[in-house]
């Protein structure tokens, strides 16, 4: 099977020179290039080294686990993951000298557990400022900070950082956390900590309210080319939207008025047509929820998906245009090119470009383009 039969490819120059420009952009003495979840489904160990190519000088990860990895891979750059498990192994990862987010005392206790005055454990202590997901609650700050002073007076860990996450509920309450994340890292240094990097603002506040910037922006979907205020504001930006989605046309049948179309047949043809089929479907991570509504691009020519998304396929109508078997369908890719972009796709299925890319999977292949190798 050739590899362009449903791939999505990676332009990895695209992640380095987003990286760079938003670099530019926000100016801050530090910038995280968020890799969870494999790079938002653009591949985790290409991205983060072009994003380190670009000038990110840390990575973020949810899990230890996918900070292993990029460790295994050689990356040696600084690492954060702040999402663990109650069973996580802190050991394996301060010995990879992974810095761990710590949202419990319970946290601080095993990283501190896990670290010895030779090799200390890197801890960034995670404030809840009213995301209400984890974090350390404000009620336990002051212990929380007394505890991990002592316990770098121990030797057995090393607060590197003091952290929060923001809501984007409005600019009004990303300033009240940030107001309380303030008060937080005030308490902080009160108790003797001197953290290196204090950070809150992810790609949104990063872009869009300079007071959440601090020493460090963790920037997750903008490197990929994707914008949270959608597609206008990414390309004014200046940033390319680094996947493009495709496949080949694997059948072509010509019908007439009145055929039905995939399952339940939610579309019938109007007039005689031709029907093409793409073989990527909801096993791929293609939303069945855009069923109908799906942007594709077919030989220069924008189309919607016919009927219902199948777990293999889908099925476009394209009038009386010229197809064959074996052309190219992009499902999206940068809008620059005229081909539609993952919000195109988020409009289609109620969701956001987040979602879209994440989630693509199955049987596709992913390719890179561009980058060191
Ligand atoms: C995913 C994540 C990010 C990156 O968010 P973007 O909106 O993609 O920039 C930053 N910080 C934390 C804690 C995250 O979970």
């Amino acid at each position: 099977m050739s590899d362009a039969f449903r791939e999505a490819v990676i332009d990895l120059d695209a992640v380095t020179a987003n990286v760079r420009r938003l670099r530019q952009l926000v100016g801050t003495p530090h910038a995280m290039a968020v890799v969870k979840a494999n790079a938002y489904g653009h591949g985790a160990l290409e991205c983060a080294r072009a994003a380190l190519a670009g000038g990110a000088d840390w990575l973020g990860v949810a899990e230890i686990a996918e900070a292993l990895q990029l460790r295994a891979s050689g990356i040696d750059a600084p690492v954060l993951a702040w999402l663990h498990d109650p069973d996580a192994d802190f050991a394996e990862a301060v010995e990879s000298g992974i810095d761990l987010g710590i949202s419990s005392l319970a946290q601080l206790e095993a990283a501190a557990a896990a670290g010895t005055p030779e090799r200390p454990a890197f801890v960034q202590l995670k404030l809840e400022t009213g995301l209400s997901r984890n974090g350390i609650p404000a009620s336990v700050w002051e212990i929380a900070v007394a505890r991990a002073r002592e316990l770098e007076e121990t030797g057995a860990l090393v607060v590197r950082g003091l952290f929060s996450h923001l809501s984007n509920a409005s600019p009004e309450d990303d300033r009240a956390a940030i107001a309380v994340f303030t008060r937080g890292v005030e308490q902080a240094e009160e108790a003797g900590l001197r953290p290196q990097v204090r950070h809150i603002a992810a790609s949104a506040a990063a872009l869009s309210l300079p007071e959440s910037r601090f020493d460090l922006v963790r920037l997750g979907l903008a490197i990929y080319g994707l914008s949270p205020f959608g597609p206008e504001s990414a390309s004014e930006l200046g940033l390319r939207p680094a996947m493009t989605l495709r496949g080949q046309v694997a059948a072509v049948r010509r019908v007439p008025a009145g055929t039905g179309v995939s399952y339940d047949y939610t579309y019938r043809t109007s007039a005689e047509t031709t029907l093409v089929l793409v073989p990527i479907g909801y096993a791929e991570g293609i939303p069945r929820h855009a069923s109908g509504r799906g942007p594709v691009w077919i030989g220069g020519e924008r189309y919607r998906i016919a009927g219902r998304v199948a777990m293999d396929q889908f099925v476009v109508d394209v009038g009386d245009a010229e197809v064959a078997v074996g052309d190219e369908v992009v499902l999206f890719g940068d809008p620059a090119t005229g081909v539609p972009g993952a919000d195109d796709w988020a409009a289609a299925a109620d969701t956001i470009s987040y979602e879209i890319v994440t989630r693509l999977g199955g049987r596709l292949r992913r390719s890179f383009r561009g980058g060191a190798a």
